[in-house]
């Protein structure tokens, strides 16, 4: 068993932080103390503690629970390249992901539909 200090957050008093046995529970009651001596007591979620990327936004860190060997959609992945992929398929494979991408958020945003008119191929 090893200790961790992990953020729970309550909808009253927001993020606070708990020494828990690792893994962290999924719940735990804030223990803010309120204004008549009484304890908040509200069941808080855990919370990761890293900044929550927006959808689809490319994180600004590299390191994900997991390892290596999940990435998150458009994040560089340059292992193709180093299984022998020529940096031109590569390359094109970058862009094709991403128009995807671009497109999947101009769908969520409601700013064109779903037709796709594929050019160049
Ligand atoms: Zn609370």
């Amino acid at each position: 068993m090893s200790l961790i200090c992990a953020e729970y957050r309550c909808p009253d008093h927001g993020i606070f932080e708990e020494i828990v046995d690792r893994p962290a529970p999924d719940e735990m009651f804030c223990h803010e103390l309120l204004e008549d001596g009484a304890r908040c007591c509200r069941p808080s979620s855990w919370t990761i503690s890293a900044p929550r990327p927006k959808v689809l936004s490319v994180p600004c860190y590299a390191t994900v629970r997991g390892g290596d060997t999940e990435r998150r959609p458009g994040m560089l992945d340059t292992r193709p390249l180093a299984d022998g992929q020529s940096y031109t398929a590569w390359s094109a494979d970058q862009a094709k992901t991403q128009r995807d991408r671009r497109h999947k958020q101009l769908i969520d945003k409601g700013l064109t539909s779903k037709k796709v008119i594929v050019g160049g191929g």
